[in-house]
């Protein structure tokens, strides 16, 4: 039996013990009630004895509707069933709590509390989202509420209210959730930066760089707003920021400050830019951009040069397969252009499993970048997989 339905299900079923043992004391008004709580006792037990949990559970829950004093396991019992993704059950249970009569505020509340989550879970997030406002700002359950609310915002993309909840969290809390609504204020420009309104953007820009100074997705935003407004000396220094704030950001913007530096007519800004990012960062792109820049301008030689010095200091993998490329494409023999092919082949193979972002915080890896993590849901912990090697 896998030990987390017995840590679960056990102390259920021992409060079932329980309520039978007091239940079993006289009560001349109630004779019955020792028997058939025993017998749910008993068979809840038995079934969880032959592995039967779902059937366990069942017994359980449907002997605890008769019980009053039992709301705390109701609620337990009601959230064991949301979490195994019982989602009509669960909000029977709490839709019937609900409706009892004498339920002290705290209890309806907590009630209202787990409702809302159920409603959540079944994906009725305007349901949702009223019962938690309907919950006042006067319990202790402000802070999970508010929680719950800025996650459905972020699901309906409702950036504003998710930085009114945000706000109100961080004021409530010690939690810093500037970082957080930085990224809001990014959603926000990105959206104004799609419908053309670059003034408006560059506000959210500035205000997420306002809430969050070392915000990289600001500091990127910022960058191409000045670059679309015909700023791209003035592009080229925010993005250089990321040298020094942000080194694992720095590939993100590199074909930007190429553009912005050809726009200028000053292609050296690029050189300066990728020498200074690759003094700060370990990202091998960032050299196989300098190759490909210098072999686009003819300077075939010290592309080579330099492309054989770093993967002989650092046993690169894409610097290989780039060094394969350039040897197919020379003078080389029948053969031996076939056998590169081969090779490169194999070091494609391999740089396609090694590539790509992740998160790291739960792991999820993707191809492109997300802010927003689509596996934890977090936000600003994807990072490039930079596959550095060295010989020892
Ligand atoms: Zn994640």
């Amino acid at each position: 039996m896998d030990p987390t339905w017995l840590l679960v299900l056990l102390p259920l079923a021992v409060t079932f013990g329980w309520l039978a043992a007091r239940r079993a004391r006289p009560q001349p008004r109630q004779p019955s009630a020792p028997k058939g709580i025993s017998e749910t006792y008993f068979r809840s037990i038995n079934f969880l004895a032959n592995d039967q949990h779902d059937k366990a559970l069942d017994v359980l829950a449907k002997a605890l509707e008769d019980h009053d004093e039992s709301l705390e396991i109701q609620l337990a019992l009601g959230t064991l069933f949301r979490r195994r993704g019982e989602i009509e059950k669960a909000t029977q249970i709490h839709q019937s709590l609900i409706s009892r009569p004498g339920l002290r505020p705290e209890q309806k509340s907590q009630v209202l509390f787990e409702l809302a989550n159920d409603y959540f879970k079944a994906g009725l997030l305007d349901r949702s989202e009223n019962l938690l406002l309907e919950l006042g700002a006067g319990d202790g359950l402000r802070e999970p509420a508010l929680r719950l609310l800025i996650q459905i915002y972020e699901s309906e993309r409702e950036w504003e209210s998710a930085i009114a909840a945000a706000s109100r969290l961080d004021s409530l809390t010690a939690e810093a959730c500037s970082p957080v609504v930085a990224q809001y204020h990014c959603e926000l420009g990105e959206r104004d930066l799609s419908a053309g309104d670059y003034a408006a953007a560059k506000s959210r820009a500035d205000e997420a760089l306002k809430r969050y100074a070392n915000c990289a997705r600001a500091i990127i935003l910022l960058g191409r707003l000045e670059a679309l407004t015909d700023k791209h000396r003035q592009a080229v220094s925010t993005w250089m920021r990321l040298c020094e704030e942000h080194p694992d950001m720095v590939h993100e913007v590199a074909r930007l400050v190429q553009t912005s530096a050809e726009s200028l007519g000053k292609p050296a800004l690029y050189i300066d830019f990728l020498n200074r990012a690759l003094t700060a960062s370990a990202d091998e792109r960032l050299q196989l951009l300098l190759v490909d820049y210098l072999s686009s301008q003819g300077r075939a030689q010290e592309a080579e040069t330099h492309l054989l010095s770093w993967v002989d200091e650092n046993a690169s993998l894409p610097g290989v397969h780039r060094l394969l490329e350039m040897r197919t494409g020379e003078d080389a023999d029948a053969v031996s252009r076939q056998d590169y092919r081969l090779v490169q082949r194999v070091t494609g193979k391999l740089l396609a499993e090694r590539t790509g972002y992740e998160c790291r915080f739960c792991g999820f890896q993707g191809k492109s970048l997300h802010w927003q993590c689509p596996g934890c849901k977090h936000w600003d912990t994807t990072v490039p997989r930079l596959a550095t090697t060295k010989w020892s």
